[in-house]
This record gives C-alpha cells, sequence and structure tokens, in this order.
C-alpha cells in the first residue's frame, strides 16, 4: 500500500488540504474550499498539480466542505492508505512539538482558546469534524510553538511575579514556527546562512531570530496578537495603556479582546482596512491615516531587526516571507532604510524586480537580504512522516 499523509489547513470560512505521498512527499491532491456557510461557496481542486477545476455550489459547513474534498479523494485513493492527518495547531498549555491529538491535547488547546480564539476554534472544528470521518486515522498536530522551544528565559520571560509564570505558563512562546523554520532551512540552502533574521510579513506578521536552524527569539509573545502590527490584531502594548483605556470606556474582558483582535493593528491605526495593498493604494493617493500604518509596522519591524542583531551578533542573512514580505518592494525598502552602518545595503533595482526567490541586497552589502517564499506545509508533513516513523 502507497501511503499518504492529509494535512488539514482549516480557516475561519476556509478550507485547504493536500494529501502527499509519504514516499517523496509529493503532492498527489490539493483543494481549497472557500466562503464556508455562505450561499456563494465555492471549491478548487486538482491531482498532481495539474488540471485545477473549479466548482461553485453552496457550501453550509466546515462538515460538507471536509467531506466533498474527502470524496473527491475517494474517487482516486482508498481513504485506508492515508497514514495520518497533520494540522499546523497554534497554541495549548504544556504542550509543544508533533503530538498525536488525542482529547488530553484538545483540552489543553482549549485551555489556551483565549490566547488565539479564531485559530483554535477552527482548529477544534476541523479536527473534531475529521476524527468523526476518518475514526481510525490518528490526527497529529505539529504546534507552531515548538520552533521556539530554545528560546532562553531571559528572552522568553515576562517581569512579572515568577508563580503565575509557573501556575499560568505565562511567557513568550512564539508562533509562525513552520514558516520560519523553513526560511532558517531554506536560507542555510541557499546562502549558506546560519544567522538568520526571519520577517514574516502577512496578514499576521512576526521576525524571528534564528541560529544554526532554530529560534532564539521572535516578536510574538504569549499570543500571536504580540509583536508587530498585525492586520487587525493588536501587537505590543503597554500593559498600563490597556488598563487605562479599558477603565475609561468601561470595557468589559470580551469588548476588550475584541478591540485588540479584530479592530486594532494597521486597521486600527488606518481606519480603514489591515491590508497592505490598501494601505499603500490609500497612502499613494494621499491618505495621512494609511501613511501612519505603513511607517509604524515598518517601524516595528525595524526595532526587532535591531533587537537580533544584537542576538544574534549580527545576521549572515535578513528573509522578507508571507504576503507582503514577497510582494511589497516599498515595504521592504522602509523597513531597510539608512542600515548602511550596520552592512545592510539593499538594491533597489533587485528590490523592484520583486524576485520569487532570490536576493536583493547590493554586492557590497555584509548581511545578504533575501526575498524566500515560504512553505509550512513542507515543514508540517516532514514533522509528521518522522513522527509516524518513529512509531
Ligand atoms: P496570512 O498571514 O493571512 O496567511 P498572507 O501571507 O497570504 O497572509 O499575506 C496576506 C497579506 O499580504 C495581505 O493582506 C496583503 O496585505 C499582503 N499582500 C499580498 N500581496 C501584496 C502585494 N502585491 N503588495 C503588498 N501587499 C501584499
Amino acid at each position: 500500500m502507497n501511503l499518504k499523509i492529509l494535512i488539514a489547513n482549516p480557516g475561519s470560512t476556509s478550507y485547504k488540504c493536500k494529501l502527499y505521498d509519504i514516499a517523496n512527499l509529493t503532492v498527489l491532491f490539493q483543494a481549497t474550499v472557500e466562503r464556508i456557510g455562505d450561499k456563494e461557496g465555492f471549491f478548487s481542486y486538482s491531482f498532481n498539480e495539474v488540471e485545477k477545476k473549479i466548482i461553485k455550489q453552496e457550501i453550509p459547513d466546515y462538515c460538507c466542505a471536509v467531506n466533498l474534498t474527502l470524496e473527491l479523494i475517494k474517487g482516486k485513493f482508498s481513504l485506508d492508505e492515508i497514514a495520518a492527518i497533520g494540522f499546523k495547531t497554534v497554541h495549548a498549555k504544556g504542550i509543544t512539538g508533533c503530538v498525536e491529538l488525542t482529547n488530553e491535547v484538545l483540552t489543553a488547546m482549549e485551555d489556551y482558546r483565549m490566547l488565539a480564539p479564531v485559530h483554535t476554534d477552527v482548529y477544534i472544528t476541523a479536527i473534531t469534524v475529521l476524527q468523526k470521518l476518518l475514526k481510525s486515522t490518528p490526527l497529529i498536530g505539529l504546534f507552531e510553538t515548538h520552533f521556539h522551544k530554545n528560546i532562553p528565559p531571559e528572552a522568553y520571560l515576562y517581569g512579572i511575579p515568577y508563580e503565575f509564570t509557573q501556575k499560568y505558563g505565562i511567557r513568550k512562546y512564539g508562533f509562525h514556527g513552520a514558516s520560519h523554520r523553513f526560511i532558517g532551512m531554506r536560507a542555510k540552502e541557499l546562502f549558506f546562512a546560519d544567522k538568520v533574521i526571519s520577517c514574516h510579513l502577512g496578514g499576521s506578521s512576526s521576525v524571528c531570530a534564528i541560529k544554526d536552524g532554530w529560534s532564539i527569539d521572535t516578536s510574538m509573545g504569549m499570543s500571536p496578537q504580540s509583536g508587530l502590527l498585525n492586520a487587525k490584531r493588536v501587537g505590543d502594548l503597554d500593559p498600563f495603556a490597556l488598563l487605562y483605556f479599558m477603565e475609561k470606556e468601561n470595557l468589559s474582558i470580551d469588548q476588550v479582546a475584541n478591540i485588540l483582535m479584530s479592530k486594532s493593528g494597521l486597521f486600527g491605526i488606518s481606519g480603514k482596512s489591515g491590508d497592505f495593498r490598501d494601505i499603500e493604494k490609500d497612502m499613494n493617493e494621499g491618505d495621512d491615516q494609511a501613511r501612519l500604518a505603513f511607517k509604524t509596522f515598518a517601524y516595528y519591524v525595524r526595532r526587532y531587526i535591531g533587537e537580533y542583531l544584537v542576538a544574534l551578533n549580527s545576521a549572515d542573512c535578513i528573509v522578507f516571507t508571507a504576503g507582503a514580505g514577497q510582494n511589497s518592494p516599498l515595504l521592504r525598502k522602509e523597513i531597510l532604510m539608512n542600515m548602511e552602518n550596520l552592512g545592510i545595503v539593499l538594491d533597489e533595482e533587485k528590490n523592484n524586480s520583486n524576485p520569487k526567490e532570490g536576493l536583493i541586497s547590493s554586492d557590497d552589502s555584509k548581511v545578504k537580504i533575501a526575498v524566500i517564499p515560504t512553505n509550512e506545509e513542507f515543514i508540517v508533513v516532514s514533522e509528521i512522516k518522522k513522527f509516524i516513523e518513529n512509531k
């Protein structure tokens, strides 16, 4: 039997999956179901990365979305050949690494639900649906926090009474682990880089200092709401500023969580959008709030790059990845301006040519600057393959 791994990637209104051949990790089938719960739903799929088909159809719920993809897979393969289903799980109290998603793990995910509610809810829904539909197939999660397991205490501790750290695990964990790990690996392959600063800049953004393939520090903390500004999520904020406006506005925990998660970040400052494409367009049309959001975001990234140049004692390579990191020369230029004295020099022409993958630093830049498309699923499927083999 030719064994396979199914990687499930649930979003708040979408479900994506890829079926991999375990032997060589090639993609046999992939599907994206969008606008779940909406009359205008649709899905697209392809086998062996050719002949992509798009079908419009109402997809009332998650169960229907997952079922659709399983039916398509059944048309070509037996579901018994699926050795495991893998997830890029986010956060669970006291648990990280690559683990089987037992009831105990799901309870630990629930425990930290408040820290990443959007992600945790959709993951738990997808896990429950797949558990029901493929009863005997093990479900395995690679937690996003795993890549940051070697961050030292001086970098992960907060200045709160230590008993809270011990009791509730209050500390920095870091996220985007699969993405940063892939970037560290690829920068080593392409440029022999051992010390990498990875900038994952998209709807959700973080910077990571990578040494010899593992994170030593990262911008997100205990929750993915910290660090850089995100599209609509807040990023770093003085805890007393928060207490002050909670009191002034008489806000409950739920109300303030909603503001910090869906009305803040780039959206909060620009007042219009959390999408870099809109922000750049508005900024070019003279919108000052959009300019402020753009410049603030870039300054946060600069600040973390500075921190990690110190943590790494300089870097071999700074990498830009994810939606905005890969596609916005303007953002990269704003982030890296005036760093010549640090040995960081962008080549404007290469930057503007927006390579899919490659260097954008000038030949005399001591630190290489690169664009690399991330591939989180590759990391997840590789780890799950190892997990199954070790079992
Ligand atoms: P997510 O973090 O949501 O998975 P992505 O990595 O796909 O997101 O990044 C999505 C974001 O990337 C969009 O919200 C948009 O701001 C940004 N983006 C995509 N294409 C461009 C572009 N051509 N120019 C600037 N920003 C872009």
